[in-house]
């Protein structure tokens, strides 16, 4: 039943020419400290710089820029308590149209005010009575909104891939790339950018352990549904990898790695103490595995992706505490 064809390549070059002079194109940083720790080259690709805190800026933007006359009059509408909601609420304001998030009764205030800051109308559900897809679908359709959900369609999935297009290009190719994993939108675009602009790179996944249904669904070869997972990396407490990201991450992506969230803790704290950077425990997935010894790295020219730097601070300050 998907309506749109699998993206490729093409559709990243095509929605980074889309989101050029929007986005921002966010800055590739290097620790001594790091590369003396893995015996590696590591480039991080800082999305947390990214406007509105994370690369989902890209996927949002991109897919709104493809509404025709008749999308644009009926606005955007899609599900989720966390970053997508302010990069859907984001782009639709810059795009001139209305955006509609759904979120959970109990989502933190903060995201809530964020997401009503950038614009958005914000519509509550009960999250252990009702389904946010099935809900999200039909309210879509009885309002004549187009859904746009958070990782499972291609026009955000190119967007998403486009961080990994300009950290090849700006650094070179890489021996691998590592990539932060919730319902597999960015390492899905990643995937095809690394690909595409460095054919000998192996591209590797990351999720909290507390939720391995990528590699579960790797090893099965096929979507693995499991329970919302409890983790503090709450941007990948995905329960299942989505119909357009699998085949992608299927084909190209080699493994699939876990961390905890003590490992997730001692990334937070440093990138905070020796970058001087705030990242979310989702942002620290990647950079996790390759600190943390569990890829073998040594002697290689590893790309981490950083996705985002949305953490309330008191949160923040707790977890390094
Ligand atoms: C959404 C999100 C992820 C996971 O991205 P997917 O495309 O769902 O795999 C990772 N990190 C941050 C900061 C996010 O907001």
């Amino acid at each position: 039943m998907q309506a749109l064809p699998s993206p490729t390549f093409d559709d990243v070059a095509d929605a980074a020419s889309r989101i050029a002079g929007v986005a921002h194109r966010t800055p590739v940083l290097t620790s001594r400290t790091a590369d003396e720790r893995c015996g590696a080259s590591i480039f991080f690709k800082c999305e947390n710089f990214q406007r509105m805190g994370a690369f989902k800026f890209r996927g949002a933007y991109n897919a709104i820029s493809h509404f025709d006359a008749e999308q644009r009059k009926g606005g955007v509408l899609t599900y989720s308590s966390g970053n997508h909601a302010q990069a859907i609420a984001l782009s639709a304001r810059l795009a001139g149209i209305h955006a509609t998030i759904v979120m959970p009764h109990d989502a933190p205030a903060a995201k809530v005010e964020a997401t009503k800051g950038y614009g958005g109308e914000v519509i509550t559900y009960d999250r252990y009575k009702e389904d946010r897809e099935e809900l999200g679908r039909r309210l879509a359709q009885e309002r004549g909104m187009t859904l746009i959900p958070p990782y499972d369609h291609p026009h955000v999935i190119a967007g998403q891939g486009t961080a990994a297009k300009e950290l090849i290009e700006e650094v070179g190719t890489l021996d691998m790339l590592v990539v932060c994993l919730g319902g597999g939108g960015l390492l899905g675009g990643s995937a095809l950018s690394a690909a595409a602009l460095s054919p000998s790179c192996e591209i590797i996944g990351v999720e909290p352990e507390a939720g391995n249904d990528g590699q579960q669904s790797l090893a099965r070869g096929e979507i693995v549904h499991i329970d919302v997972p409890k983790t503090i990396a709450d941007g990948a407490a995905t329960p299942h990898l989505g119909s357009y990201n699998f085949p992608i991450i299927q084909r190209l992506v080699k493994r699939i790695e876990t961390v905890s969230d003590a490992q997730l803790i001692d990334t937070m704290r440093f990138f905070a103490q020796r970058m001087k950077m705030v990242v979310e425990p989702t942002g620290c997935l990647a950079a996790a595995a390759v600190l943390n010894g569990i890829l073998p790295v040594k002697g290689k020219r590893v790309g981490v992706l950083i996705s985002g730097g949305n953490v309330d601070l008191s949160r923040f300050a707790e977890f390094l505490s």
